[in-house]
């Protein structure tokens, strides 16, 4: 079986009546529709070409077959390659076909009508060619998908196919055997990915960045500064990663602006790994005359460290997600001891209280930890105190008396409250709450990290280049993506779905986005043509997996 071109004439042949074929003529304009295929909505007339219009004429020579040219569907348009939605070029569609069915197409001269006395196929790959003579010694070469400077388009556009959409060859050639299909083998996939694949990711890669990069300083140039998001990613659980990547996003516009990859050999742990990805992506920033407002990180003290002494003109703030998610943990860790289990009620409260308290403080510190501390007033009952001599209330609305009767209060010296008191009160936290007044969440960089899992599995061990190169991929596909509308019903009604997340104990509805935007993959195929095409490029051909047969 061959991922095959169909050739351009639509014939359904009945076996018993080809087996005597000799000097059978083909009408000069019939032409064959299946019905199955008009089932299928597919326009007869821009599939079927009749069968004499890719004769041969009377030519006894060996001429290598072309399509008609009269149909633009049909016909391998080298000049646009555009990848339109009609067909054109290398995007037009492409068939499973059976090779039985296929050489049903040889059986008669396409010249003359006779039967065909020999074909000869050979195939290199996915591609299929089929050179036949007929009993009056006319003779042709077809070939299942055009050449490419010598080179069978479909067998690059496949092992581009396998990159672009985050796959693995392993695991295409897998399926692949199993279907009997034909596709690049192990070294040719390598050969082609390492000439056409990998340079032509990169360059687009570098052209979107250069365009982020250019709107970014353009802002920078009219007096504003840029807000960034960082956070690291290990390629495998725990401290025996191979490699890590540091991504800066765009607070703004939630873009990645920049990616730094280190390998496992330019650092001696995984923290180390993650600090020198952020210090190199953060100098590049810089140097490239990006001027940064404040960075936004998780509480790493490498990375506060090295922000307090070699940045200290960038205001550096905590990521309230991580910093929320510790205090959930610790509370958690209380809560399950001796004699707190009435802590457990509160603590959901508690989490949304540090959220409430740096969003409300709307940049001033103190504000952001008098009302965090002021939550173990609340959690007593209590909701109006002195502090320092001011008096404080809570930021709710009074409560009625059945309110205040009903809800379960904490007691000053259980021991729900005292391990409480100790995780609000924490003099860390109390200290890091004033780098979290700007309500800052790096979240959209774990969808960012999320969307890098099609593309680089953390259980699969690339190479640097492909590494490299599947990281741009995603960055890519990311960016394409970040500013897509919420999807819609019919009535217009913004669509959402319910989830139910691990670290929570409710539904909660999440927005459902527009479909991707995977645009930007066939700008990709079509700059892998031209990349071919240009012959200053060199290719050599690993050992061929050629077959040859004659019937
Ligand atoms: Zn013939
Ligand atoms: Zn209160």
């Amino acid at each position: 079986m061959y991922l095959a071109r169909p050739p351009s004439c639509k014939q359904t042949v009945d076996p018993s009546a080809t087996t005597s074929t000799q000097g059978l003529m083909v009408p000069k304009t019939s032409t064959w529709i299946d019905t199955h295929e008009a089932e299928e909505d597919v326009a007869a007339s821009e599939m079927s070409v009749s069968f004499q219009e890719m004769s041969l004429e009377d030519e006894p020579s060996d001429i290598s077959y072309l399509p008609p040219s009269g149909s633009s569907q049909s016909s391998p348009d080298r000049d646009s390659g555009s990848a339109s939605a009609n067909g054109d070029g290398w995007a037009e569609r492409k068939w499973l076909v059976s090779e039985s069915r296929l050489l049903q197409l040889f059986q008669i001269c396409a010249v003359c009508g006779a039967a065909v006395a020999e074909t000869r196929t050979t195939t290199h790959s996915s591609q299929i060619k089929i050179q036949w003579n007929c009993l009056n010694n006319h003779s042709g070469t077809w070939a299942s998908c055009p050449d490419r400077r010598g080179m069978a388009e479909n067998n690059l556009l496949i092992s581009a196919s396998i990159l672009f959409t985050g796959a693995t060859h392993t695991t295409l050639l897998d399926w692949a055997n199993l279907l009997h299909t034909p596709i690049p083998k192990n070294t040719q996939f390598y050969k082609m990915q390492e000439v056409y694949l990998i340079p032509v990711i990169q360059q687009a890669y570098r052209d979107q960045h250069e365009t982020i990069m250019e709107r970014l300083l353009q802002h920078c140039a009219s007096g504003h500064t840029i807000d960034l998001c960082g956070d690291a990613r290990c390629d495998s659980p725990g401290f025996s990663s191979k490699y890590s990547t540091y991504s800066f996003q765009d607070d703004t516009t939630k873009e990645i602006v920049h990616v730094e990859l280190v390998q496992v050999t330019e650092a001696t742990s995984s923290v180390a790994m993650e600090l020198t990805g952020f210090q190199r992506g953060l100098d590049y920033l810089l140097e490239r005359g990006l001027k940064v407002g404040f960075v936004t990180t998780d509480r790493s003290p490498s990375i506060r460290k090295v922000m307090r002494e070699n940045y200290s003109s960038i205001r550096h703030e905590f990521d309230i997600w991580h910093v929320a998610k510790g205090v959930k943990k610790k509370l958690t860790a209380i809560s399950n001891k001796k004699g707190t289990k009435d802590l457990q009620p509160w603590i959901r409260s508690i989490t949304n209280h540090l959220y409430f308290s740096c969003d409300s403080s709307k940049g001033d510190e103190e504000v952001c930890v008098r009302r965090w501390t002021g939550l173990l007033h609340h959690i007593c009952g209590i909701h109006r105190w002195e502090d320092g001599g001011a008096e404080c209330t809570c930021p709710h609305p009074p409560l009625t008396e059945e309110q205040q009767k009903r809800k379960k209060w904490l007691d000053k010296n259980s021991p729900a409250f005292l391990g409480l008191q100790t995780v609000v009160m924490d003099k860390d936290l109390l200290r890091d709450l004033k780098q979290m007044t700007l309500f800052k969440l790096t979240g959209s960089l774990e969808v960012y990290h999320s969307a890098m899992l099609k593309y680089a599995e953390k259980r699969v061990h690339y190479g640097y280049d492909g590494m490299r190169a599947r990281t741009q991929l995603a960055i890519m596909d990311h960016n394409s993506n970040v500013d897509r509308p919420q999807a819609t019903t019919k009535k217009g009604e913004p669509r959402q779905r319910f989830v139910f997340p691990k670290q929570s104990d409710r539904w909660i509805a999440k927005p459902i986005n527009k479909k991707t935007q995977q645009a930007f993959r066939d700008d990709l195929m079509q700059r892998v043509l031209e990349r071919r095409d240009d012959p200053t490029v060199i290719y050599s051909e690993p050992p061929q997996h050629r077959s040859s047969a004659k019937t």
